[in-house]
Formats: structure tokens, sequence, C-alpha cells
């Protein structure tokens, strides 16, 4: 099919939800509503054909692994998130990784992002920067560190991720 399937993981509150809402609404919520399973579509090019970007925003770590498991087999790219303000939830991310590579086998030329989230939160930052992209580099994906709330590098993520894709060039604008 012509859909490529985007899957956001992290832990509950990191704002997986609002990134996502906020790029493809374009609108941003101060309430938490806790996710139960969303999935969001959006039509893009791709080698000059459309196709549908399809992104799956999940309930976080919370996840039954079989629905994780799931969700990664017929992922095509992955979005890592944390909140700077936790490094709890940076941990949490770990065991996620794993079950990526494991289920994917090689996760060579596969997109993944590292996403620090909430990065407007410079007074309760617990994760600097250099600490964020030096997991990154460990586990060979990309980062970056997003704020969903005042709407820095939303769209530059889901296009960095678009760009880590060697195998079809894809371009939402
Ligand atoms: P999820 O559980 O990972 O989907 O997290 P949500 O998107 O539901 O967000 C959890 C809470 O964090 C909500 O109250 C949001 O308003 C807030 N939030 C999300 N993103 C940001 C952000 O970039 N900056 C700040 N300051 N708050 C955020
Ligand atoms: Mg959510």
């Amino acid at each position: 099919s012509n859909d490529y399937r985007v899957v956001v993981f992290g832990a509950g509150g990191v704002g997986k939800s609002s990134l996502v809402l906020m790029f493809v609404r374009g609108t941003f919520r101060e309430s938490y509503i806790p996710t139960i399973e969303d999935t969001y579509r959006q039509v893009i090019s791709c080698n000059k054909n459309i196709c549908t970007l399809q992104i799956t925003d999940t309930t976080g770590s919370h996840q039954f692994p079989a629905m994780q498991r799931l969700n990664i087999s017929k992922g095509h790219a992955f979005i890592l998130v944390y909140s700077i303000t936790s490094k709890q939830s940076l941990e949490e991310l770990k065991p996620i990784f794993d079950v990526i590579k494991e289920v994917k086998g090689d996760i060579e030329g596969i997109p993944i992002m590292l996403v620090g989230n909430k990065c407007d939160e410079t007074e309760n930052r617990e994760v600097d920067n250099p600490y964020g992209s030096d997991q990154a580099r460990r586990w060979g994906c990309g980062f970056m560190e997003t704020s969903a709330k005042t709407n820095v590098n939303v769209k530059e993520l889901f296009q960095e991720l678009l760009n880590m894709e060697k195998r079809r060039p894809m371009n939402f604008q």
C-alpha cells in the first residue's frame, strides 16, 4: 500500500499526543488527557505521488506488550519521546528501543528520532541537551529537542524523520 507508518512511543505525560496534535492540527491544550491509541492520517507527497502518512500515537510504556510489538512490526519509522524535565522518562525509552531492535532485527536504515520534548520548561530541566544527543548517537538515531507548547521544532521533527528515509523521498509541504 501507499501508507507510511510512523509510531510515537514514550512514557505517559511526556507530550506524545501534544506533538502529534500540533503537527496535524496546529493546536495545543494544557490539560492532560491520557490516550488510548489514536491514529492520524495526512496526505503527503512521495516520489512525486501522493501517499498517506499514518501517525500512531500510543499510550506510552503501559502498552500491552503484544500491541507494542504489533505497532513496531507494522511501523516504518519511530519517534521516541522523553521530557527534558524527567530523566526517568528517558530511562523508560531504553526497553522500547530494545524491543524495536529485537522486532526489526536490523535497525540500519530505519528512521528513528529521539526527541526531548518540553524544551520550553527550562527552569525544570533534568536532562541537558548533550546528554540526550549522546544517547541518540549511541543508538544511531537522530535527535531533536522540541516544544509542542511553543511549537518549536515540531514540523522540523517530522521533516527530519522523513528525510532519514532513503528508500523513498517524501515531503509533506
Ligand atoms: P502524552 O501522555 O505523552 O501523550 O502527553 P500529552 O501530550 O497528553 O501531554 C501531557 C501534559 O504535558 C499536558 O498537560 C500537556 O499540556 C503538557 N505538554 C505537552 N507538551 C508540552 C511542551 O512541549 N511543553 C510544556 N510545557 N508542556 C507540554
Ligand atoms: Mg497521549
